[in-house]
């Protein structure tokens, strides 16, 4: 549009560099705020949802200490829930991944390896990480993943791209515990109970015993709210697996 006004009108050059600034941090912030749908559609709820139930996310597992306790306390409360799985980590522990299964709950992919560089990624290289995951839960499991949860939510052309080809369904979520940040357990759980309600799709990682805390009293709240928490596929009304 500038180049064609350029035709009529001198353009300064500060214009140029304000509109190209602009999209820039558009597309700078359109990359990290995973709930924007920039880039592409990913599901963050299901508000219209009449039943009241709400689905918990852990991300970055399995770990070989906090995965279990994880899964005790959600026995324990009858609720279940959807891990986002690190291949490398299924890799290490594929006796605690084939537990999550056993409870049943939902898998879901986190890449394979989750380096700091992943929204650097070619589509070839994204590619390569989802699939290793979904090869290797296949060989564990039999089952063939079909949820992708993006690695530090970020999203790019490159990630759509792989995400379309590999016919995946992304998810985000509606509630961020910010769980990994210096947050103490007050204040994570807080931020949590202070907005959930029906139909939300809540971001925990089962990676810190801080985070194992918060679930035993997210747990004890949601009973006393009577809000049940199920796997996304579930609340989403979609398919896990191919
Ligand atoms: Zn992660």
């Amino acid at each position: 549009m500038l180049l064609g006004l350029s035709f009529f009108t001198v353009i300064p050059l500060t214009v140029y560099l304000l509109v190209f600034l602009s999209w820039f941090l558009i597309t700078a912030c359109g990359s990290f705020f995973i709930r924007w749908n920039y880039h592409y559609k990913s599901l963050h709820s299901n508000k219209s949802i009449k039943d009241n139930l709400v689905a918990i996310t852990f991300d970055d597992g399995p770990h070989p200490e906090y995965t279990p306790q994880v899964l005790e306390l959600l026995k324990k409360h009858n609720a279940k829930a959807t891990f986002f799985c690190v291949g490398k980590q299924v890799q290490k522990n594929p006796d605690l991944f084939k537990a999550i299964i056993d409870g049943g709950h939902t898998v879901g992919n986190h890449t394979y390896t989750h380096v700091r560089s992943f929204g650097f990624f070619n589509e070839e290289e994204v590619s390569k990480e989802l699939l290793k995951t979904i090869d290797l839960v296949k060989n564990i499991s039999g089952l063939q993943m079909k949820l992708y949860r993006p690695a530090f939510g970020v999203t790019n052309p490159s990630i759509e791209k792989s995400v379309k080809k590999l016919n995946l369904t992304s998810i985000g979520w509606n509630v961020r515990s910010l769980d990994t940040t210096p947050r103490n357990e007050n204040m994570v759980l807080k931020r949590i109970t202070s907005k959930i309600s029906k139909g939300d799709i809540v971001l925990l990682h089962d990676t810190s015993e801080k985070s194992v805390r918060v679930l035993e009293r997210l747990l004890l709240f949601l009973d006393e709210k009577k809000l049940e928490s199920v796997t996304v596929d579930q609340i989403l009304q979609i398919k896990a697996y191919e």
